[in-house]
């Protein structure tokens, strides 16, 4: 990790502007979803991928009520013994 070169004050919403330059570069566009990550004392911004909920992977991610599931789990999902 290394710094941007930028300091910005945090406002009374805990909001913080991104430079411009930072967001396109990073290809952040208004409404753009953003995930925040921490690590250790690191506050993390990421653009938001949707993430299968059983194995974290982003490979072929679908929607599914609201939860996000991917190719190979959905498949490993059917081949599920039947219940009752
Ligand atoms: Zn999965």
């Amino acid at each position: 990790m290394k710094p941007a070169g930028v300091v910005r004050k945090v406002d009374q919403l805990g909001r913080i502007v991104l430079p411009k330059s930072l967001r396109k570069r990073y290809q952040m566009n208004e409404g753009d979803p953003v995930e925040i990550l921490v690590q250790g004392d690191h506050i993390i911004l990421e653009r938001y991928r949707p993430k299968c909920v059983f194995c974290g992977s982003m490979e072929e991610v679908k929607e599914f009520k609201e939860r996000t599931i991917c190719g190979q789990c959905l498949t490993e999902m059917n081949h599920l013994p039947k219940l009752g």
